[in-house]
């Protein structure tokens, strides 16, 4: 069997045209969207990361602010200063930049009101997706999500089996996929590591999303002949010869699931390319709902 390669970036090129069509006619009805990237401390990955918001955001028209917070502000200086934002009729949408530091607790994020909550971070916002109601989701669920149905394929009624229940990733998709709508209608079965048989599971799945967190644990003898495989997982292992010293894998064994799986995300360059253009076109979707309400 040829496995097909679901490659994020022609995916992602699709969106970001569409986000940027609809940020210029925000802007033509004089809406600058806004995101606000606040980052708490000085975590250099974080630091990385909300530059390559800025620069995404500057292609496609979405002003992106960055809002640098002193650990020293405590959690309710940050609360304040969340609270503040979510008051700021210019701002569209706010992400807190993960991890927080040590001593900041990770609810101090519920200060975002959920109509600006663009990655779905709040317990308010995963409350309204467990009960159907409009809210974002994380954006990793979310890229999950747009793969299947920008690649065409079809979920309603088929068994998707998610490896990993965290808050950011596999509890939040399986409510999405749970859905009773078209993106949905899945018969969803989320495993973890009190799962008996994992390998028993995985067969199970026509389509299989693994966001696990280690490094080529799904192996080709877990997966069923003609699968969808989705794979989450980024993870750097030691590759001693190589110029960085590591490379960069994923959940699922590649070599082992080509020939046996219909189509499979590669990583990099699979599910987490679309993440930050989800973001941005979030931050769009929140901007045209203030400007509709006003
Ligand atoms: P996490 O919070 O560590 O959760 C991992 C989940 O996988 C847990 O539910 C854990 O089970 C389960 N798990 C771990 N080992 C397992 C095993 N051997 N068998 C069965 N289940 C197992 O991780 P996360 O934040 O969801 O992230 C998962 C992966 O996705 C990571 O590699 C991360 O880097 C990646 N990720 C990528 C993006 C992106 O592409 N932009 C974004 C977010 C995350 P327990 O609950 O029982 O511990």
């Amino acid at each position: 069997m040829e496995t097909r390669i679901l490659k994020g970036k022609p995916l992602a090129a699709a969106m970001r045209e569409e986000v940027s069509e609809r940020a210029a006619n925000l802007r033509d009805a004089g809406v600058v969207p806004t995101l606000a990237v606040v980052l708490v401390g000085d975590d250099p990955a974080s630091r990385i990361y909300s530059s390559s918001i800025q620069k995404a955001g500057a292609k496609l028209g979405v002003d992106v602010r960055l809002v640098e917070l002193d650990v020293a502000s405590g959690e309710s200086g940050i609360r304040d200063r969340l609270t503040e934002l979510g008051a700021d009729p210019d701002v569209h949408g706010i992400i807190v930049q993960q991890p927080l530091p040590k001593g900041i607790p990770g609810s101090v994020v519920d200060a975002v009101p959920f109509a600006k909550d663009v990655d779905g971070s709040t317990a308010e916002s995963l409350g309204r997706i467990l009960s159907g109601r409009e809210a974002f989701a994380p954006a990793t669920a979310q890229a999950v999500v747009e793969v299947l149905s920008r690649a065409g394929i079809e979920v309603s009624g088929r068994h998707v089996v998610i490896v990993g229940r965290s808050t950011v990733v596999g509890k939040p998709l399986a409510c999405l996929l749970l859905k009773k709508d078209t993106v949905g209608n899945a018969t969803v079965t989320v495993c973890h590591t009190g799962t008996r048989d994992l390998a028993a599971m995985t067969r199970t799945a026509d389509i299989l999303v693994a966001a696990m967190g280690v490094p080529e644990a799904i192996r080709g003898s877990m997966l069923a002949r003609g699968v969808i495989a989705i794979d989450v997982g980024v993870n750097r292992v030691d590759a001693p010869g190589s110029e960085k010293g590591y490379r960069v894998t994923g959940d699922i064994a590649v070599e082992e699931a080509l020939g046996v799986a219909a189509a499979l995300t590669p990583v990099p360059g699979g599910v987490g390319t679309l993440t930050t253009t989800i973001i941005l076109g979030n931050a769009v979707t929140a901007a045209e709902s203030a400007l509709a309400s006003e």
